[in-house]
């Protein structure tokens, strides 16, 4: 399915706004309309996969279907080897209903013990389906450390407890067009422009 100067309308199958805008920008490159659920005012699915690449795959696929249009969706979280892959598929529900993400980066913290391992990943999965149900996934990741306490106010979520490799900046104090080049998110776009954007 190649989308290049197809000028066609796209939903990107999210309420959350950090993430539409991330990749909104990522997007800006292709000529396509882009679209958001909540713009739309579309019911957000149940997410009951078990993986980053199911509830990827529901999200899209439910957008698609219910707007009529190409959906493009995003599941992403951090991964702790320490505490065994947790928050996870979780990230977004371990902040609550209020979306405290202080309290969720807290808990992290709070859950490692003195001396483990602090090496964490953010990993996205980005689908990106038709209304016919036809359906291409893709995923991404980005490996770094943990620290404490938050620094920054850039990005959104995790971002001011997340070192990558390499830097000593957080993502939310590295600069974010910095950020849209390294991220799991821009490691999972790159396969999918690739696959569908050459
Ligand atoms: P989802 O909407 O179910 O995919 O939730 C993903 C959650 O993972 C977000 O609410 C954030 O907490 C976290 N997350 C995903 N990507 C990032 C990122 O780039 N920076 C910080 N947190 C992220």
């Amino acid at each position: 399915m190649q989308l290049s100067h197809s000028g066609e309308k796209i939903v990107i199958a999210s309420h959350n706004e950090g993430k539409v805008e991330e990749i909104r920008v990522l997007l800006s490159f292709a000529d396509l309309e882009v679209l958001s659920a909540k713009e739309l005012n579309l019911p957000e699915p149940v997410e009951d996969g078990k993986t980053f690449i199911a509830n990827a795959e529901i999200k899209a696929k439910a957008c698609a279907e219910k707007s009529g249009l190409l959906s493009l969706a995003d599941d992403s979280g951090l991964v702790v080897p320490a505490l065994d892959g947790a928050p996870g598929i979780y990230s977004a529900r371990w902040a609550g209903p209020q979306k405290d993400f202080f309290s969720a980066m807290k808990l992290v913290e709070d859950k490692l013990q003195p001396g483990d391992n602090r090496h964490a990943y953010f990993v996205c999965a980005l689908s990106l389906a038709r209304p016919d149900g036809t359906c291409y996934t893709y995923e991404g990741e980005v490996h770094g450390q943990l620290v404490w306490p938050p620094r920054g106010d850039l990005g959104f979520g995790y971002d001011p407890i997340f070192e990558p490799e390499g830097y000593n900046q957080t993502f939310s104090e590295i600069n974010p067009e910095l950020k849209h080049k390294i991220s799991h998110r821009a490691a999972a776009f790159r396969l999918l422009t690739g696959a569908h954007f050459s």
